[in-house]
Parts: structure tokens; C-alpha cells; sequence
């Protein structure tokens, strides 16, 4: 059976006082359109909506195991995603809210904005799963990449152009003095 693609709008004046709570098992479709990850299972979320005068206050968790693709080695390597965040959404049009919310709450306040009417819910848990991305993705620790001349995974052991490539410029010196 094909699953539904996520999608749910929640429009401003649809958030009673008390906020709303979502819960999802899944969220089936939400990161297609992503190349720099795919997920390995279900994408897990809660969230939470609460009203702070027109802003929105939002936080929850989002549960999954990503398959990214190592910077170095190009091969997919699992990455398991268990992340908290809670923000503030901002009417684009109405930025002066910003300061008030600030003077309330300075500590690492995060904002992101919103038309001030509606907000799309697979886009929250999106740019939350983007911005949990490590900036340096690599398999291991110490991946060894692919080799610059051929390609070759040096992972998976040493290609070819090792055998020719001079460890230093006095080892060609050196062969040269033998051969004589
Ligand atoms: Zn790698
Ligand atoms: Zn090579």
C-alpha cells in the first residue's frame, strides 16, 4: 500500500490558548525532495504550537535514522537523528514583535518566520532535520576518502597509483642510484 505524503496545514487562529500538540509515527514523503539525506525508517516527530502574541512558539522532537553520504568516501553511512528544538515563529510582515519576545526571553532565542496566517508542518519538521545536519559528514572518524589520481575507495585498501607514486622526491633518487 502506498503511504500518504505528509502534509498539514495549521492556520494561526486555530491555535486555542492551551496550544496544540501533534504526534506523528511517521512522516512518509517529507525528505523526497532532499539529496543530501534519506531517512532509513520512520521519521518520528512530536510538536507542539503554542500563541505568544502573533507569534508562534513551537518546540518538539523528531526521531529517525538518516542515510547520509560520507564528504570524503561518497558511501552512505547510517546516522541516527534524535534532536529537540523549540523556536520562534515570526509574521514576516511584523519583525518589531522580535524585540518584544527578545526582552522576554534572551537566552539562545531561535527565530524563523511565517506569513502570519498559516503554517505548513512539513516544513517546520524539514528545516529541522536540514539544520541538524552535520556540516562535516564523514563514515568514520578517519576516513581515508578516494584516492585523487583514480578514485579508487582507499577504505577498501591501496589502489595501484600508490605502487607508483614516490613516497618522497628522494625516493626516485634513490632508484635511480641503484639502477646505475
Ligand atoms: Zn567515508
Ligand atoms: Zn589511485
Amino acid at each position: 500500500m502506498k503511504k500518504e505524503r505528509f502534509k498539514e496545514t495549521v492556520f494561526f487562529e486555530d491555535i486555542p490558548d492551551t496550544g496544540l500538540e501533534f504526534y506523528y509515527a511517521d512522516l512518509p514523503g517529507l525528505l523526497d525532495e532532499i539529496s543530501e539525506c534519506s531517512p532509513n525508517g520512520a521519521i518520528e516527530a512530536h510538536l507542539r504550537l503554542t500563541r505568544r502574541g502573533k507569534n508562534i512558539w513551537a518546540e518538539g522532537t523528531i526521531e529517525c535514522e538518516l542515510s547520509l553520504n560520507c564528504h570524503r568516501c561518497l558511501e552512505p553511512y547510517p546516522y541516527p537523528l534524535s534532536l529537540r528544538y523549540a523556536y520562534l515563529l515570526i509574521p514576516r510582515e511584523v519583525k518589531c514583535h522580535m524585540k518584544e519576545e527578545i526582552s522576554l526571553k534572551p537566552e539562545d532565542l531561535d527565530v524563523a518566520f511565517f506569513d502570519g496566517v498559516r503554517l505548513e508542518l512539513f516544513d517546520v519538521f524539514r528545516e529541522q532535520v536540514l539544520l541538524s545536519l552535520p556540516v562535516k559528514q564523514l563514515c568514520k572518524e578517519d576516513c581515508k576518502g578516494l584516492c585523487p589520481s583514480c578514485g579508487f575507495d582507499l577504505n577498501k585498501g591501496d589502489c595501484a597509483c600508490s605502487m607508483v607514486r614516490p613516497d618522497n622526491p628522494f625516493s626516485v633518487l634513490r632508484k635511480l642510484k641503484f639502477a646505475s
